[in-house]
């Protein structure tokens, strides 16, 4: 079959589509078959601008903060509506652009994205603000909950679509206007969002703006515009901080959903033959390219070597092939530099003494950037690859004897977001899950997530959180109004 024709991604400014104002253009490529996927206009800060200046005309001058509820629900139903028309499209485009298969673009990412934004519909009809009735009787203290402003968002592009998505969600839904900067190495499947969005009934021009251009580039005038009342990025935690050094000069609201390295602690009594299934998956997945990929195994001394076994069992199984095809569980990395990435920590790995029982390599045969499976046993809680987030399929494995010794082996970490535990004593899972300092703790499962619960990080992995109503009141101010009906003024 024929590639398609490459797409042409153009900006998205105060409802038209325009081209960067330097004509400059980037590729994004399939990273299986080499293809040009798209090119993207390569934006620079004259286009920053003209974005920003639109979402705050959108924000101040029109009515789209002032719309009620219901209304602002309907442009989100139209939206998922639109994202459910085309999901098997984008499914693909998902998978041709970074690799994704398609299975898992589909079932993991659009539809879950669709059910995020009906989510937000709904509860976009139920904001509401509080009456304080500790207040004395001749008073009426209310607290407003007002849309926070103009909105900067920069996203990774291993989830192109939905993580953006998130983001736009809550902010339309709160009766923001916003501004999104993709990654460059999924503008299309990212800037696809704009087609959804482009006149949709109810959405006026200049609250959804988007454009393509480097993070080195744009990024930060993007995030520095003083236009800008609110930063959400999620990627990795070293941009994040950038951010936040930005956003703390003006003191503009920032959300960071930043990068993971995610403790799985096993114990003897858990369910092995589902602790493997889930370990694998876990960490395999996306070839390992997720933010909550169970990238440390912390495992009760006695129960390695078998466990591994079946732990190695399972990732020779892994179905390797094309992103487009059905069957597909491996498929390759975004690219040849997130392989090269990966395999400076492999060579780290083994120059610092952890012992290869698994791949370590491009996988074999590929031309593409296929990265085997791989794990390191004998790892040390010091060794960089057991620290620092490699974003593949590498899995560092450690062992435990007490669970005093697994909770502080799995809190020995800058990062703070996903974890999983798996045992069969139900004490033992409340105390880690209260001691473990993430923000996510699986029991014996992995990789669960849903619209109506909070996602985030603490630590480096982040400040803030994303979906559930949790998510929403990221995009809210606080306005404290007091009315006082007595006939004299008191101080009181
Ligand atoms: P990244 O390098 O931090 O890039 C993320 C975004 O920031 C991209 O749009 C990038 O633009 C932009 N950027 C790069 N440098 C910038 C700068 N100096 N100023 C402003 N923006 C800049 O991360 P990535 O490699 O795309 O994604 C992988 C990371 O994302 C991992 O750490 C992963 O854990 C994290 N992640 C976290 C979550 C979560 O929910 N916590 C979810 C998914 C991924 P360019 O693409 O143009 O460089």
């Amino acid at each position: 079959m024929n590639a398609p024709a490459p797409i042409k991604v153009r900006n998205y400014i105060d409802g038209a589509w325009r081209d960067a104002s330097s004509g400059a253009i980037f590729e994004s490529r399939d990273p299986w078959s080499g293809e040009l996927v798209a090119t993207a206009g390569a934006s620079s800060v004259d286009d920053v601008r003209a974005a920003v200046g639109a979402a705050r005309r959108a924000f101040d001058d029109g009515d789209w903060r002032l719309r009620p509820g219901k209304a602002r629900a309907a442009v989100l139903l139209a939206l998922a509506d639109r994202l459910e028309s085309r999901t098997e499209e984008l499914s693909r485009l998902v998978a041709r652009e970074m690799g994704k298969p398609v299975r898992y673009a589909r079932e993991r990412e659009l539809e879950p994205a669709i059910d995020r934004i009906r989510f937000y519909a709904g509860a976009a009809r139920l904001v509401e603000g509080v009456v304080t009735n500790a207040a004395a009787a001749h008073l009426l203290n209310l607290v407003l909950r007002e849309p926070v402003g103009v909105c900067a968002f920069i996203t990774p592009w291993n989830d192109p679509i939905d993580l953006p998505l998130r983001k736009i969600g809550a902010a339309l839904a709160a009766g923001c206007t916003f501004v999104l900067k993709p990654a460059s190495d999924a503008p299309a499947s990212s800037m696809a969002i704009f087609e959804l969005l482009d006149d949709l009934p109810g959405l006026p021009p200049g609250v959804a703006n988007g454009l393509t251009g480097s993070g080195e580039a744009i990024g930060e005038a993007l995030a520095g515009d003083p236009r800008v009342d609110k930063i959400g990025f999620t990627g990795s935690s070293e941009v994040g901080r950038r951010l936040a050094v930005i956003a703390a000069d003006r003191f503009a609201r920032i959300s960071v959903e930043g990068g993971g390295k995610a403790p799985v602690v096993v114990f003897g009594d858990a369910d092995l033959d589902k602790a493997m299934d889930a370990v694998a998956v876990g960490i395999f997945l996306y070839a390992g390219q997720s933010c909550t990929a169970g990238s440390r195994l912390l495992i009760q001394r006695d129960l390695k070597e078998p466990f591994l076994d079946g732990l190695i069992r399972r990732a020779k199984a892994l179905r390797v092939g094309p992103p487009l095809a059905e069957t597909t569980q491996l498929g390759p990395m975004v690219s040849e530099r997130q392989l090269e990435r990966v395999m400076s920590y492999v060579r780290s790995g083994t120059e610092e003494g952890a012992v290869l029982r698994l791949g370590g390599d491009r996988l074999a045969g590929e031309r593409a950037p296929y990265m085997a499976p791989t794990i390191f046993d004998d790892v040390t809680p010091s060794m960089r690859i057991a620290r620092e987030e490699i974003f593949g399929p590498v899995l560092s494995v450690m062992t435990f004897e007490t669970e005093d010794q697994a909770l502080a082996m799995a809190n020995d970490t800058a990062y703070g977001l996903g974890s999983a535990v798996w045992t069969q004593n139900v004490n033992r899972a409340i105390r880690m899950a209260k001691g473990l300092r993430v923000g996510d703790v699986w029991v014996n499962t992995h990789y669960i997530r849903l619209a109506e619960s909070p996602f985030g990080g603490v630590k480096a992995s982040g400040i803030g959180r994303e979906l559930g109503l949790e998510g929403l009141d990221e995009y809210f101010e606080s306005k404290r109004v007091c009315f006082d009906t007595s006939p004299t003024f008191h101080l009181r």
